[in-house]
């Protein structure tokens, strides 16, 4: 190996993305992954299926196994496209911020926020800009894995801004109206909900839902 640490640093994140974007567009160049493989060979504690690629002729690899084997090797690296090579992600964000939006006036906050990406930390995370200008990322910022799942992005951007907005203001919202406890943003039964924790635990409204069950009260 005559690499340099960076230079190796660069190869890989090169290739990385190269073979995501391979598996995800369904054009996956063989060659990348065994360059791939190459370059992660004797660098890292060697997975199996590092140690696969290298070993055998990409000729003796059907396509299927070799999808199979760039799979598992992002994993094993733990690669993470981020938003830029994954751009569903943010649509997911968002859409789950217009639902979050519907339960920010019952806090007396008016006007659409938007999803500001933040370059300044890595990897590359989200935050939530108010019509106010004010920015909310206290607590940690959205990570783009947490947004592959429509309910836990919904529930980490509720956590997150409930979570800027205690700590700006000191005043606790959401409050459940019967028990007088605030409540937090949880993902219950594949559900992202509004709950508190008196009488052993209920959902309060589902999260987007709060004004209603508010005004029930
Ligand atoms: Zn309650």
């Amino acid at each position: 190996m005559s690499d340099t640490t960076a230079e190796h640093e660069a190869n890989t994140e090169e290739l990385e993305r190269r073979v995501y974007l391979g598996l995800r567009e369904d054009n996956l160049d063989p060659q990348d992954v065994v360059a791939l493989a190459c370059e992660l060979f004797g660098w890292l504690p060697c997975t199996d299926a590092v140690l696969e690629v290298v070993e055998r002729k990409p000729a003796d690899v059907s396509p299927a196994e070799m999808t199979a084997l760039a799979r598992r090797i992002l994993d094993d690296v733990g690669f993470d496209p981020g938003f830029d090579l994954a751009p569903e992600r943010l649509e997911t964000l968002r859409a789950a911020l217009r639902i979050m939006a519907r339960d920010l006036p019952t806090r007396g906050i008016q006007g659409e926020p938007q999803i500001e990406i933040l370059e300044d930390c890595f990897p590359a995370g989200a935050g939530v800009r108010l019509a106010d200008g004010e920015r909310l990322d206290w607590g940690g910022h959205i990570l783009p894995g947490m947004c592959d799942d429509p309910t836990m992005a919904l529930t980490s951007l509720a956590i997150m801004i409930q979570e800027s907005l205690l700590e700006r203001t000191w005043r606790v919202w959401p409050v459940c109206p019967r028990h007088d406890l605030g409540v937090h943003g949880s993902k219950r039964e594949g559900t992202a909900v509004w709950w508190c924790a008196g009488d052993g635990g209920h959902m309060l409204a589902p999260i987007g839902e709060l004004s209603h069950a508010l005004a029930d009260r």
